[in-house]
């Protein structure tokens, strides 16, 4: 397997990336992330088995990779047969470069100024050019340093959010192709509702997309490359697959919508785990938490959990949230504070500290998804995995 060929120990764990491995038993200590690599490895194959061979795939892993660690994930996505990665922000791409990583990098979010130019030229990033304004300076500066890039132009088709509009197509075009700095990588687009079950908005933004191709044909261009899904959009079938996909959730083992599960078998790569820290018994009438928004109305026994919203869980899910212990499902009472929580644990009356407790992921025949937490706070899954960053280690399992 291709972890098989790594020499370090499989309980390697990653701090912000700057820990020792050897600190991962320390860290398991209080909570954590774990990274299935081998879920991550089938979803891309899955994926990969689903494409047309020449389709390539990106693997977005932006946002520190939705929360999975962007090193990692992108060493992994690589190995497993990516052909690329993208990341919204120079930054992350000056990350990924430093840790050596060598692959093509799209950024996708929007540069403008010269010392981002200099930085994308120097980190060998291609850059996403949404805007004729944007592409003259790119050329002006990459002139001066007497250099060339890949540039990815971007046409807005209907997100409204980056890109030249689709109708101006050739003129954008037409301007890039006469600077010599400028080499077309290839001309995208993104899909803003391809997780809806009605398809009619997403489908006058393919017409959009292949009008404007077609006048770029007209006047003799073939663009090198064309590419508009993303993982929802490869999962409403080969005609939106082009010559490359940008796949970011559905990398992680989610799906973008309840009706495009039956079209991969993908499996969740992260889960959250925390251990209890002290167990003790509460009368009733007892308050619970900042504010005391949780009253027992019986006597209790309680646990107190290592994790808070400062950890990624959103104290939005205060008095709403159930989690896995011994398999079964508990729940969460009072407000959730920075760094801890308490359980109702009543109905485990041996209960010790230093169990382990399942946010996310699977315990027994139970399994708490992002989608769950998505539900009942009203959001959506990605915004849930990017909110695991900062304080918990991450540990490759
Ligand atoms: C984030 C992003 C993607 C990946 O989207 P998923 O829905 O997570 O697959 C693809 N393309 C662009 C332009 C993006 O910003």
């Amino acid at each position: 397997m291709v972890l098989g060929r790594e020499r370090r120990p499989p309980l390697e764990s990653v701090y912000a990336g700057r820990f020792d491995y050897r600190l991962s038993e320390l860290i398991r200590q209080r909570a954590w992330v774990e990274i299935d690599q081998a879920a991550l490895i089938h979803n891309v194959q899955q994926f990969k088995a689903y494409l047309k061979p020449r389709t390539e795939l990106i693997a977005v892993v932006k946002a520190d990779a939705y929360g999975h660690g962007a090193l990692r994930v992108a060493q992994t996505a690589l190995q497993a047969g990516a052909q690329g990665l993208a990341i919204a922000t120079l930054g992350e791409g000056i990350e990924l470069r430093e840790a050596g990583i060598t692959a093509p990098i799209l950024l996708l979010g929007a540069t403008n100024t010269p010392e981002e130019i200099k930085a994308l030229a120097h980190w060998q990033l291609q850059p996403t050019l949404a805007s004729l304004a944007q592409a003259q300076i790119f050329a002006q500066t990459l002139a001066q340093l007497g250099q060339s890039l890949p540039v990815h132009l971007k046409l807005d088709t209907g997100m409204s959010r980056l890109g030249v509009p689709w109708q101006q197509a050739v003129t954008f075009v037409e301007q890039v192709r006469q600077a010599p700095q400028l080499r077309v990588a290839s001309i995208y687009s993104h899909l803003a509702t391809a997780d809806d079950p009605d398809p009619t908005q997403m489908q006058r933004q393919k017409q959009y997309f292949e009008w404007a191709i077609a006048q770029l044909r007209q006047v003799y261009y073939h663009p090198p490359k064309l590419h508009l899904a993303n993982s929802a959009g490869v999962l409403n079938g080969p005609e939106w697959h082009y010559d490359l996909v940008r796949i970011g959730l559905g990398l992680y083992g989610l799906y973008p919508a309840p009706h495009l599960q039956p079209v991969l078998n993908l499996k969740p790569v992260l889960s959250v785990r925390a251990k209890i820290t002290q167990v003790k018994t509460i009368p009733a009438g007892t308050g619970v938490s900042y504010g005391h928004h949780f009253v027992s109305d019986r006597p209790m026994q309680i646990a107190v959990l290592g994790i808070g919203y400062a950890d990624g869980v959103p104290r939005n899910l205060s008095n709403r949230l159930s989690v896995l212990l011994r398999g079964q499902e508990v729940q969460q009472i009072g407000a959730i504070t920075m760094d801890q929580m308490m359980l109702d644990v009543s109905q485990f009356p041996d209960l010790q500290p230093g169990e382990v407790v399942t946010l996310i992921g699977q315990d027994g025949h139970q399994s708490i998804s992002a989608d769950d937490w998505a539900q009942t706070l009203g959001t959506i899954s990605w915004e849930i995995l990017c909110s695991f960053k900062h304080r918990l280690p991450r540990i490759a399992v």
